[in-house]
């Protein structure tokens, strides 16, 4: 009889097992599961949102709060940092916008001769494609992650085409980067390409001080990232400390996500609200989800 009704219950067990093969992975803290859903969101609303945003299609300038300015072509995905002892360029556009991005700064009336730091963010196209460019015309020093320096070095034909750039030192995780009053910590996070870099700095505005974190970049973890040299368990688990080493994120910016409601935040900034592209919750919507999916590929990697 015992035996029996074990039977029954183990039988029941499989069953329910079967019939539920894997609870939901929850995010991390400080993250929450109100984090992943608001990506979720933003992801489902993101062509919507980009249609209205004019500024995505014509790389329009713009100022984003205090000293940084969104430069970049064609979403907004290059930033000046200014200071009255030179400037810093972030993430150098592709070869082809270069020029464009040129007459974006100046238009801003600033001077490319000012330019005294180029930080691609990678090296291909979109990250460190206007390196050369910008180098022969400002003389500025280029700085890029170690791990990315033979790329950028060696340059690229095809859809990853950048022209050869001497780099004239290489950026190490957790290095700080700074020009008269400047300062921007760099991490290394590899990934994207190996030696992708994002940059965490302070901007000032109305008295106050806000935390800049420009992430590089994509989201798409490959399904067997195991198969893809540029990814490790290691250097994931590295990603994930960075995001919560950078918080709290006062401003997020990063290619695509610069185009999140970027029509909605010009107009609010033109209004005179000069905290318009102020957003603590995009940043770790973001890092929250993007962690949850990890776990989930390791769990069906490790199976
Ligand atoms: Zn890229």
């Amino acid at each position: 009889m015992i035996r029996t009704s074990l039977f029954v219950v183990f039988v029941e067990m499989f069953l329910c097992i079967a019939a539920y093969p894997q609870t939901a992975i929850n995010p991390k803290a400080p993250f929450t599961s109100r984090d992943v859903d608001l990506w979720k969101q933003m992801q489902a609303r993101r062509p919507e949102t980009q249609r209205q945003s004019p500024n995505i299609a014509t790389g329009e300038p713009f100022k984003v709060l205090g000293n940084l300015y969104s430069v970049g072509v064609p979403i907004g995905n290059s930033f000046l940092l200014t200071s009255p002892q030179g400037h810093m360029l972030l993430n150098t556009g592709y070869a082809e916008s270069a020029e464009q991005m040129g007459r974006n700064i100046e238009a801003l009336g600033f001077k490319l001769s000012d330019i005294k730091i180029l930080l691609p963010t990678h090296w291909h196209n979109d990250g460190g494609g206007g390196t050369a460019y910008f180098k022969e015309k400002t003389g500025a020093a280029v700085m890029a992650g170690a791990s990315d320096i033979a790329f950028l070095q060696a340059g690229g034909e095809g859809n990853q085409r950048i022209p050869a750039v001497k780099v004239d030192r290489a950026v190490f995780n957790g290095d700080v980067i700074t020009l008269g009053p400047l300062s921007v910590t760099a991490y290394t996070i590899p990934g994207h390409t190996p030696g992708s870099t994002s940059f965490s700095f302070k901007v000032r505005e109305e008295n106050q001080d806000y935390t800049v974190f420009q992430y590089c970049c994509g989201q798409n973890i490959p399904q067997n990232f195991s198969a893809n040299p540029n990814y490790s368990d290691a250097g994931m688990r590295h990603t994930f400390e960075v995001f919560r080493k950078v918080l709290p994120v006062d401003v997020y910016v990063w290619g695509p996500s610069s185009g999140f409601f970027l029509a909605a935040r010009l107009a609010k900034f033109k209004a005179g609200d000069k905290l318009a592209f102020v957003d603590r919750s995009t940043f770790p919507a973001f890092a929250a989800w993007l962690e949850v999916e990890y776990e989930t590929k390791v769990r069906n990697l490790a199976q």
